[in-house]
Formats: structure tokens, C-alpha cells, sequence
């Protein structure tokens, strides 16, 4: 399994790279390459489109209703709406139970829908805490966090290997639960500690990203969510204090390889 960094820069999109968005590639048993996106935030659909033609994807998962998490969808509703391919069909979207709302909202479909367009092109499918979902050969457990919207977690299974991916959250047990034993845990570190004290079930700190880590034994920290007024290096520090795994800072276009 490999995750493309499509966009990694926290809360907006900043200076150098759009706002959270990761592409889950992995191979099935007959040589298929499954692709699923992982929030699609602020300014990700640009690069997305660097990477790969956006008609390749298989689903969408969306963490929570943040727009640096999922604004960039109106993007790909229109590229899906108006695409030439007539057989594109309609593209899973799994997330929380307002988007469909949201999105038409302000894609202002509430209006007349030109003639040849694809009206639905999304198939909406709803996540909840212990939501546990198939796509292709990657194996989907949803777990809710603690952000001051309903937001999830993910933990994604293929055959030995694991990713587990935080969304946005502080500290809570379903997060260690989500990183148990996992081989790459992308996690969030928004805050520093001192800095950000006075707010209080938002974000993570590299050190709490770090403690995390450190509790549920994972492989390799992957920290994210940084946002453009703060330099990595804080948080990067801060997790490497309380925890001495391999910890990496995620760039824009890296690839993260997730293996035993
Ligand atoms: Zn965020
Ligand atoms: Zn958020």
C-alpha cells in the first residue's frame, strides 16, 4: 500500500501546498490498482490532478466537514458532472451524514441542471463510529475523534499492512485504538504545545501526536497538518521527545510507503 501527500498543510491551504488530501494506491490479487482518495481539502484538487486523471479514482473518504478537509469536492463534482465519458457512473463518497447538503449548497444545484449533465455524480454513503467498509482489496475502519465537529479516523487494512490516518482530533482512546500496531500512522500535529493551551479538544501537538504513537506501537509516525505559521520543526521535535520510533514530517508529493 503507498499514500501520495496530495496536500498536507494545516487548517488552509498555505504558501507551499494545498490543505490535507492523500491518495491510497494498492494492488488486489489480480494486478488491479484500486485508488482511493482521503479528504480532499482546500487547493487539493490542482495537485490531484498532477498525480493522476481524477475519472482513475474508485472512492472517496472524507475524515469530517471542515473545508480544509473537503471543499476541494465541489472541484471534482463538477469534473464528474460534465466529464465527455458518459460511463464514468456515479463515485462512492463516504463520509459524514451533511455533505450531500453541504455540497449542493455550494454548488448551487438547487437550480436548473443543463441538459446532458450528470445530476448525481456522487453516491453518498454515510460513516458513523464502528463503520467498517470494503473497497477493493482495502479494508475501512471508521472511529470517531474528538474536533469540535463530528470527525472520524480512519484505519485501513490490506492482507498484513496498515495505515492509520487520525483526520483532525486531540487526544482520546479511540485514536490509540486506531494506531494499534499500525505501520504508518499519519497523524495530525496542528498545535503546539504552550502556544495553542487555551484551545482544548481540537487539535493535536507533536507531543500528543508522539504519546499516541508511542502507546499504540506503531512502525513509522508520519506527522501532517502543519499549518503555514508554524515551522515543522516544533512539533517534529516535540513528538521525537516523547517518543523514539522513526518519525517523518510529510511533504506536498512524497510517497509513504506503508509495509511490514
Ligand atoms: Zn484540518
Ligand atoms: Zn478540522
Amino acid at each position: 500500500m503507498r499514500v501520495h501527500v496530495i496536500g498536507c498543510s494545516g487548517s488552509f491551504a498555505g504558501p507551499d501546498g494545498a490543505a490535507s488530501s492523500y491518495l491510497i494506491e494498492q494492488e488486489d490479487a489480480d494486478g488491479r490498482t484500486w485508488r482511493v482518495l482521503m479528504d480532499l481539502g482546500s487547493g487539493a484538487f490542482g495537485p490531484l490532478q498532477k498525480l493522476l486523471d481524477p475519472a482513475e479514482l474508485d472512492a472517496v473518504i472524507i475524515s469530517h466537514l471542515h473545508p480544509d478537509h473537503y471543499l476541494d469536492l465541489t472541484g471534482l463534482e463538477v469534473f464528474w458532472a460534465y466529464h465527455e465519458r458518459t460511463d464514468l457512473g456515479q463515485l462512492p463518497i463516504h463520509a459524514p451524514e451533511p455533505l450531500a447538503e453541504r455540497l449542493s449548497a455550494v454548488l448551487s444545484r438547487e437550480g436548473h441542471v443543463p441538459d446532458g449533465v450528470t445530476c448525481s455524480p456522487f453516491d453518498y454513503r454515510v460513516i458513523t463510529d464502528g463503520h467498517r467498509f470494503t473497497i477493493g482489496p482495502l479494508e475501512i475502519e471508521v472511529r470517531e475523534v474528538v474536533h469540535p465537529v463530528e470527525a472520524y479516523g480512519f484505519r485501513v487494512t490490506s492482507g498484513d499492512e496498515v495505515l492509520a490516518y487520525s483526520g483532525d482530533t486531540d487526544a482520546c482512546p479511540a485514536l490509540d485504538e486506531l494506531a494499534r500496531g499500525a505501520d504508518l500512522f499519519l497523524c495530525e500535529a496542528g498545535y503546539i504545545e504552550g502556544r495553542d493551551d487555551r484551545f482544548t479538544g481540537v487539535h493535536l501537538t507533536g507531543r500528543r501526536a508522539g504519546e499516541s504513537a508511542a502507546r499504540a506501537g506503531v512502525g513509522r509516525l508520519a506527522l501532517t497538518h502543519i499549518p503555514a505559521w508554524t515551522d515543522p520543526s516544533v512539533p517534529l521535535a516535540e513528538a521525537r521527545a516523547v517518543h523514539d520510533g522513526p518519525i517523518t514530517m510529510v511533504r506536498p508529493a512524497d510517497i509513504l510507503e506503508v509495509s511490514r
